[in-house]
């Protein structure tokens, strides 16, 4: 049970982080942060938050618990800010995307309280961003990844532990490092690739005629690309290495198929394809 949540964000992952465990009973007092007190008062209005301080050391002062749910290019200010508020056996945690640019930021700014803080990352979320958007079903059943560090007491990732269980959510648990190159392929590049898709086409002349037959197939590949530009900016420059690198690997790839229908080879292309659908009908229809 935690007594107080300070709860930074209260946005589409924060929010649903609160509602869900306001729901299951886990969570006395949640007070919430942001810049924007419309906002936050929205964030009320729709019970997620119980009260709020715009001041993060304020909404941090007495908490058990300090989530935080903010941009990524955010994070590091936000842990410089809360730190004076801080105080005895709190436990530090996030919902980041990106882990190592997170932890870097919080070895940064927390100074001793830096032990303190689990990292986290919910797999779960929606094309949506603000408080409206949050539901406290988001996580039941879905993946979240737990990045404990050296520094970590084993106290403070069962804590961790304990709240997203809570959530209904599954645990997993990995290294900071493997997380960001797992989910460089597995998401960061996706959604590289479903933007750029939309805004390459969207910058041609025949834009209308392009769009007016795009059909379920094209809205299936590009639905990713309504995502918060702000978010996915912060975590393209916060996983930069891993994200080049597979970027890098996925333009060589690219260019070799574009040789193969230039060179008129086709059995080259559908061993691609075929291999490529054997994966994913393997994958979906678990
Ligand atoms: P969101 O719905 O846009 O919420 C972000 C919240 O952060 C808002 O309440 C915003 O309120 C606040 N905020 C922004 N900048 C701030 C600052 N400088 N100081 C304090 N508060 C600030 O975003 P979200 O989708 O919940 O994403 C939050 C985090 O979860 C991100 O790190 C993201 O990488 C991660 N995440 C997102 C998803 C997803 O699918 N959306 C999935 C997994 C993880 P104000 O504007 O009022 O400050």
């Amino acid at each position: 049970m935690i007594e107080r949540l300070a709860l930074i964000g209260t946005g589409l992952i924060g929010g649903s982080l609160a509602l869900a465990l306001k729901a299951a009973g886990a969570v006395g007092e949640v007070v919430g942060c942001g810049r924007n007190p419309a906002t936050l008062e929205r964030a009320r209005e729709l019970g997620i938050i119980d009260r709020y301080a715009t001041d993060p050391a304020q909404a941090v002062a007495g908490a058990d618990v300090v989530f935080l749910a903010v941009p990524i290019a955010a994070m590091r200010e936000v842990f410089r800010a809360l730190r004076p508020g801080l105080a005895g056996e709190v436990l530090i945690t996030d919902g980041g995307s990106a882990k190592g640019c997170v932890v870097e930021d919080a070895r940064a700014e927390l100074g001793p309280w830096f032990a303190h803080f689990v990292p986290g990352h919910p797999i779960a979320g929606t094309e949506q961003s603000g408080p409206d958007a949050a539901f406290a079903t988001l996580f039941a059943g879905r993946r979240v990844i737990l990045t404990p560090l050296p520094e970590n007491s084993a106290e403070d990732v069962a804590r961790a532990e304990a709240l997203w269980l809570a959530t209904g959510a599954q645990l997993e648990t990995m290294s900071v490092a493997h997380h960001d190159h797992v989910l460089a392929a597995t998401s960061h590049l996706p959604h590289v690739l479903a933007f750029t898709l939309v805004d390459s086409l969207a910058r041609m002349e025949e834009r209308q005629e392009i769009f007016r037959y795009a059909a379920g197939g094209f809205r299936d590949f590009t639905r990713i690309a309504s995502s918060d530009p702000t978010m996915w900016r912060d975590i393209c420059l916060g996983n930069r290495t891993e994200l080049l690198a597979l970027i890098g690997r996925f333009q060589q790839d690219l260019s070799a198929l574009a040789a193969s229908i230039e060179a008129g080879e086709g059995e080259a292309l559908s061993a691609l394809f075929a291999r490529a659908k054997r994966v994913r009908d393997t994958l979906y229809s678990l």
